[in-house]
């Protein structure tokens, strides 16, 4: 076993502070910037590499999704990417944080659930210790789900880790979509149909391994895209 030492800061790609399209209720939803999987199709590319994105520290971060709790009301966070699980270390002592909180823990990975438990590293048994609910698999463009609600390929399971959530019709809905104006891009989370697809043709069209599109585009390529 590979031992962990706690970290106190992260690489961020993008923080949304209160979501509805990352899974159950209002979520505060984090993608992690870097990932050491390379899934054919993956379209967020640019959350790949480990440097870009912003530094942030986990006190900077639990003082926003305080902050999202008391005026937005959310229920939990959704941990996303990138590879949440490659930033475990941090994402443990997050988890922690929040859930002594009050605040559910979800986590989209690239990785099988398996492939975690069996891990040689103890942040991502660590991690696991703390997550509600897991989407595990790679994102597979060529098999997309229509019939669960916030999963983006068929191939990807939904565990309930905790007792917190169960499986309830709310996962049988259509899949949401959310674009959101931020920093003079256009940002999208959810997975986009096709019709939204074609409709906005600058739009990110699949999403990343465990999570949704999370993806942006210049307001110019939108614009392009959208038509009558
Ligand atoms: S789809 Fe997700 S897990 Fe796969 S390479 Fe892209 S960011 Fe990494």
């Amino acid at each position: 076993m590979i031992h962990f030492s706690h970290q106190r800061t992260a690489q961020l790609a993008q923080v949304v502070e209160c979501t509805q399209s990352e899974g159950p209720g209002r979520r505060f939803a984090i993608w992690f910037q870097g990932c050491t999987l390379r899934c054919p199709g993956c379209c967020n590319q640019e959350m790949l590499p480990f440097s870009g994105g912003t530094r942030m520290s986990l006190d900077t971060l639990l003082a926003r999704i305080e902050k999202a709790h008391r005026e937005q009301q959310i229920e939990g966070i959704t941990l996303l990417g990138g590879e949440p699980f490659a930033h475990a270390a941090f994402a443990t002592e997050l988890a922690i944080q929040v859930q002594r909180r009050g605040l559910s823990v979800m986590a989209f990975t690239g990785y099988t659930l398996d492939q975690l438990q069996t891990s040689m590293l103890e942040a991502a048994s660590e991690l696991l210790k703390r997550v509600d609910v897991l989407v595990d698999g790679p994102y597979r463009a060529h098999e997309p789900e229509s019939r669960r609600r916030w999963i983006g390929s068929t191939n990807q399971r939904v565990h309930f880790l905790s007792d917190r959530y169960g499986d309830t019709g709310e996962w049988r809905k259509a899949n949401t979509v959310e674009i959101r104006m931020q920093d003079g891009e256009i940002f999208v989370s959810g997975f986009p149909t096709s019709g939204m697809q074609k409709a906005f043709g600058g739009l990110p069209q699949c999403g990343p391994a465990g999570g949704s599109t999370g993806g942006a585009a210049s307001g110019d390529e939108a614009a392009a895209g959208a038509g009558p």
